[in-house]
């Protein structure tokens, strides 16, 4: 095997100058004034430099804020927020129908953002855009019935009216990770939004133009300023004051910080989301078309080259296919163009950085070394671009390797017979994930029996991940370790949001009234309450 980090520049490296062809004419006076769009006050601290994954080259540099200036922006949105969550549902909605449509039309711009910023292929970056015009139609066309006041059943009928309300948070939180920045940032930011919050945003250090961007866009379409304010810097430093200084927080990372995140919250009890890591299963029954089960495999294995946490790690074929399905997913992998270009010229991109890349490698190479057979791919291709590695399959893959279990989130996918389907749903659960299954069959009675029985927040049919995914009117998140609460859906919306229960008492009061005994009235409530038991309608 190559040297996976040979042309990869490290702490020290000189710098290496950008292709031309992957800078737009302008990107870099764009870029800058992105960066002018970040809360800081200070600017004591030298900024951050954002290195392009495509070519190893700097992209440009946004402020280091400091926990100072997440306390300032929180405050300042807070102060937004007053006004915006008290505006007629038609004003808060108007500025995401407008987004929706400024971002279809200027797709380019943001695609090639993206690109630069990931190393994604184009036709990866472009499912972030259909992803979040996708989520900001739904959500402004379905959220005022969403958070509409509802009439609930009162304790006595006839006596008691309950109506349940719905406030937003106040300034909601939302930490981003770098592999979908469009997507996991403006995408949980609008339904918190059109809920009247405010809300503050710190993307990852490696791709915080694309999140400028989208905001950069929102406010373009008529979205008050300063209700979204944007912070960038170190997780690990700004983490911890942006619990301390928010109402709510969206987190969407892997397991190990999510913990940690959820620790500092539960100290302030303050309310979290978090959307972590996955080992996704897929299944392939006897009965699957085999052609379209091939296509679903290498989207779900290769989408984004694997960094996907509802992409697919571990595929189980029932015994019948497995050699004829290994053959031609072998075949259609080896066919995928790789390439470093801003157009959708690739079918797949690279790694998006020297971090990822190490691990890939090292899950690949432990793989191999306790006996693992490489079917293709299994090398890392400096020779055209610093953190490219090839679409890899595995089989004979045991529990003594390292990606067996763990989350490897790169293009790597190991193949597993099977003989029987209850034994196929029970390593398929056998994870301490559970985030994304996919079962491919023509027996959709089946499918339905099977996906109930597997323990993940999404299940998609005869499709690896996108048909849950852009299904937004249902919820979306995971099971296990793969995270608390839900993006998508009414969970999506109410999880930004506080219930209040406003009840009337009209009449009788619930307790003895006035010269009433206590035994004489809880003997009477006691006959009510069977009556209320025994009766439709009052139940
Ligand atoms: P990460 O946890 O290292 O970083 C995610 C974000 O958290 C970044 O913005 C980072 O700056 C910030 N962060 C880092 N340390 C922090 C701290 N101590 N306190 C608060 N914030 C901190 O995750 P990553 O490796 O960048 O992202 C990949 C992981 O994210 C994978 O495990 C993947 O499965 C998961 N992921 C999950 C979903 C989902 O919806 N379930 C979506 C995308 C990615």
């Amino acid at each position: 095997m190559t040297d996976p980090l040979a042309n990869a520049a490290g702490p020290g490296a000189p710098p290496v100058a950008p292709h031309p062809r992957l800078r737009p004419d302008g990107l870099a006076e764009r870029l800058a004034a992105l960066a002018g769009r970040v809360a800081i006050s200070s600017g004591s601290e030298p900024p951050d430099p954002v290195v392009s994954p495509l070519d190893g080259s700097p992209l440009g540099a946004v402020p280091r804020c400091g926990i100072d200036d997440v306390g300032r922006a929180a405050a300042a949105a807070r102060i937004v927020q007053e006004d915006w969550s008290r505006r007629a549902w038609a004003e808060r909605a108007e500025p995401f129908l407008r987004f929706h449509d400024l971002l279809l039309e200027r797709q380019d711009e943001i695609l090639d953002i993206i690109q630069l910023e990931t190393a994604k292929a184009r036709k990866h970056a472009f499912e972030e855009v259909a992803d979040a015009a996708i989520v900001a139609r739904h959500y402004a066309h379905h959220g005022e019935e969403i958070l509409a006041p509802r009439r609930r059943k009162g304790a006595l009928p006839g006596l008691t009216t309950a109506w349940e309300y719905r406030h937003p948070k106040g300034v909601v939180g939302l930490i981003a990770p770098w592999n979908y920045p469009l997507s996991l940032s403006v995408s949980d930011a609008i339904p918190a939004l059109l809920a009247g919050n405010a809300v503050l945003v710190k993307p990852d250090r490696q791709t915080p133009f694309t999140a400028l961007w989208a905001f950069a866009l929102l406010a373009e379409a008529g979205l008050p300023a300063g209700l979204v304010q944007m912070v960038t810097g170190a997780g690990s430093e700004l983490g911890p004051a942006l619990v301390a200084a928010c109402d709510y927080l969206s987190f969407t990372g892997s397991t190990a910080t999510g913990r940690r995140v959820a620790r500092q919250a539960g100290e302030r009890l303050l309310g979290c989301s978090l959307e972590l890591g996955g080992k996704n299963p897929m299944l392939v029954l006897p009965d699957a078309d085999l052609d379209a089960a091939v296509e679903g495999a290498v989207r779900g294995a290769f989408s984004n080259s694997g960094q996907l946490c509802i992409s697919i790690e571990r595929i189980y074929v029932h015994d019948e296919l497995f050699r004829q399905f290994t053959d031609r997913f072998v075949c259609r992998t080896r066919g995928l163009r790789l390439g470093v270009s801003l157009d959708y010229e690739s079918d797949m991109g690279g790694l998006a950085s020297a971090d990822q890349l190490a691990k890939v490698d090292a899950h690949v190479r432990d793989a191999v070394a306790e006996g693992a057979e490489v079917r293709c791919g299994g090398r890392a291709r400096p020779d055209l671009a610093p953190f490219y590695y090839e679409p890899t399959i595995l089989t004979g893959v045991t529990p003594a390797m390292a990606l067996y279990a763990e989350e490897t989130f790169g293009p790597v996918v190991s193949l597993y017979p099977y003989a029987s389907l209850h034994d196929a749903i029970e390593r398929a659960n056998a994870s301490q994930y559970g985030l994304n299954a996919s079962i491919w069959t023509a027996d959709l009675d089946l499918a339905m029996r099977v996906a109930t029985r597997l323990e993940c927040g999404t299940v998609n049919v005869n499709e690896a991940y996108a048909a849950a995914w852009a299904s937004v009117d249902s919820p979306m998140g995971g099971f296990k370790d793969s995270g608390l609460g839900r993006r998508h859906g009414v969970e999506g919306m109410l999880k930004f949001t506080e219930a209040q229960t406003v009840a009337v008492q009209r009449g009788l009061p619930i307790g003895a009234p006035p010269g009433v005994a206590d035994e004489l009235f809880s003997r009477a409530m006691s006959q009510a309450l069977r009556v209320l038991n025994r009766v439709p309608g009052l139940r």
